[in-house]
């Protein structure tokens, strides 16, 4: 790991390194340079192989209909999650699960002319029609398992417990970091557990990644432990990623921004409430106007939000969560409950920087079969992107990834039917072994926490992710691709712990990337992206998605136009 050019970097006294621990504070301006009491070589860490047909990275909504429906469909199914069930990833906290149903008051063409218009045409319509036809079952389905008792206590438990009625293998607290792949075809993955140093090998015929989203560690929303690790893991191995212009706007308080309860009281404890969703967001929403408010100097933004923009209290409707008193069902009004923020409290950006809207980002699907470009590789849920240039349609995102979920554990259980398991050696799994503990087994190295740290001041700045200019995008670019080259391959962990933590921050590295490289790309203005320089829309150039993909050591972008029949009928 270590280079000639990175050599000089590790030569750090002993007492310079009790110097830099000692700063504190500022030692946010310099390297964080770490020693590993415990370096040994990789080759003397335990393995464990596992096989299976079915590997499911995740423990959220997704994963959880994908295991059952593939164990349903007759093959044997392992489960990794890198937390515990019912308590990672972003499923534990939705609050509204909707579903789709023609009726008198919406048709199925007027449904999809909605959602599309919402998504700014970029959604993919093969996956809004799937979702259209098995929502309502899904739902169903949901329900069945008694969420609807458990929303006010959290539904997260009911995952587990189905894993675990259906007979399925669970292994959890382990973070899956590399796929194989092998003649063109998934051939499994490797990981390793949060309690000690061992590797986790899955010799799998299929993979489908249920590993959700990412963000870059803010306050706010629960976010902290999905940092793109299926991206990333599928990028290294050549799938094609889009979406990441696309970045989500939500907020979070200025007080205790971390106080996820207090602030979104409406998403933590409401009840599902399966029934048609009535669209609302046109081209451009709501939700950056405020962004773009704060750009403009009206600020602060409560709570509240729109008061008649008076000056003193600027309009904007924060996205989510409270938005003020509201009629209730016995002609009443209803207020935030006890314990839950007062409205007139100001709000603050940046509660999932580094995080797309839900399901605008992700691998881009090969078909209408959650397959990936890799044979044998499925992703489902906020892995997959299938939305569009925003969230097209709230209180899907939930029901969605529980829809690709059962959809992708069907067909990966029809994949494994018809191919056999690709073999891996004995010497690529050295290598790879080799590579993972790579920041276990060095004796210097960077501390991840401050490798993190420096990367969220390059990117959470509501100026560089959410209001876009090139010079800035460039800057931000230039100083991401240094801590990509500087830092990335020597960090260091002095335990299984840091070493979750040094993996996620090369994947934060890699997610932050590919993000400032599609939004400068992107030329125009469209949903959730917004470049202050090119503020119209351009539908000439720009209904085509952005397609990422490794080529060498580059970062390769490419412009795929949507399908002519997909484009708005003007
Ligand atoms: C506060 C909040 C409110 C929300 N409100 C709503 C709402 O009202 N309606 C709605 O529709 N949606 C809502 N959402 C979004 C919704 O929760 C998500 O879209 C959905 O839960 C995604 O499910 P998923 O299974 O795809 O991913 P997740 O639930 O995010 O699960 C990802 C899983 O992957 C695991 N994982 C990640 N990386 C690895 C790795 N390397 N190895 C092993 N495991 C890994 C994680 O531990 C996690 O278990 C909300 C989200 C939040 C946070």
């Amino acid at each position: 790991m270590k280079t000639k050019q990175n050599q000089g970097l590790f030569d750090c006294s002993r007492r310079d390194f009790v110097k830099v621990a000692g700063l504190g504070a500022a030692a946010m301006a310099i390297p964080g340079l770490i020693r590993n009491a415990s370096a040994a070589p990789a080759s003397g860490i335990s393995q464990e192989v596992i096989t299976t047909d079915v590997l499911i990275v995740g423990g959220g909504i997704a994963a959880t209909f994908a295991a059952i429906k593939a164990k349903k469909n007759g093959v044997d199914v392992t489960i990794v999650d890198k937390g515990t069930v019912g308590r990672s990833g972003l499923s534990p906290f939705f609050g509204s699960f909707r579903m789709f149903k023609e009726s008198s008051s919406i048709t199925r063409e007027q449904y999809i002319e909605a959602v599309s218009k919402a998504g700014n045409y970029l959604n993919r319509r093969d996956y809004l029609e799937m979702y259209m036809d098995d929502s309502a079952d899904i739902a169903e389905e949901f329900l069945s398992w008694g969420v609807g008792e458990q929303l006010r206590g959290g539904h997260g438990s009911t995952y587990r417990g189905q894993i675990i009625k259906n007979d399925i293998r669970l292994i959890e607290r382990t973070m899956i970091t590399e796929l194989f792949k092998k003649n063109g075809k998934i051939a499994g993955a490797i990981g390793f557990p949060m309690e000690e140093d061992r590797a986790v090998i899955i010799k799998a015929k299929a993979v489908v990644l249920c590993s959700g989203s990412g963000a870059l560690k803010t306050p706010g929303f629960p976010c902290n432990n999905i940092t793109h690790d299926g991206d990333a893991m599928s990028y290294r191995i050549g799938a094609e990623i889009t979406g990441k212009e696309f970045c989500d706007f939500h907020w979070t308080h200025w007080e205790d921004p971390g106080d996820m309860y207090g602030n979104w009281e409406r998403h933590s404890f409401n009840a599902i409430s399966p029934g048609v969703h009535t669209l609302s967001s046109g081209r451009r929403p709501q939700a950056r106007s405020m962004a773009l408010q704060a750009h403009n100097g009206n600020i602060p933004f409560f709570m509240r939000g729109r008061s008649g923009g008076s000056g003193e209290r600027p309009s904007g409707t924060p996205t989510g969560g409270d938005t003020g008193e509201r009629p209730d069902a016995a002609g009443g009004v209803r207020r935030a409950p006890a314990g839950v923020r007062s409205l007139d409290l100001p709000i603050v950006w940046g509660s999932t920087a580094g995080m797309s809207s839900h399901k605008c980002e992700g691998i881009f699907p090969k078909g209408n079969k959650c397959s990936s470009s890799i044979p044998g590789l499925f992703a489902a849920g906020d892995a997959l992107f299938t939305g569009g240039a925003t969230y097209s349609s709230g209180g899907s995102s939930a029901s969605g990834s529980a829809v690709q979920g059962a959809r992708a554990g069907r067909y990966a259980a029809e994949y494994v039917k018809e191919n056999k398991q690709q073999n891996i050696s004995d010497s690529e799994l050295a290598q790879s072994k080799e590579r993972i503990f790579a920041p276990r087994t060095s004796e210097k190295g960077f501390s991840p926490i401050w490798v993190t740290q420096v990367l969220q001041g390059i990117m959470v700045p509501y100026y560089v992710i959410n209001i876009k200019k090139q010079i800035r995008l460039e800057a931000a670019l230039s100083n991401v691709e240094f801590l990509r080259e500087q830092f990335a391959p020597n960090l260091l962990a002095n335990d299984t712990h840091q070493l979750r933590l040094a993996h996620e921050t090369r994947n934060m590295l890699l997610n932050s990337e590919m993000k400032l490289r599609a939004g400068l790309m992107r030329t125009e203005t469209r949903g959730d992206h917004y470049r202050e320089d090119y503020p119209d829309t351009d539908d000439k150039n720009w209904l085509a998605w952005i397609i990422i993909t490794k080529d060498g050591d580059n970062m390769k972008l490419t412009r795929r136009a949507i399908p002519g029949a997909w484009k708005p009928q003007r």
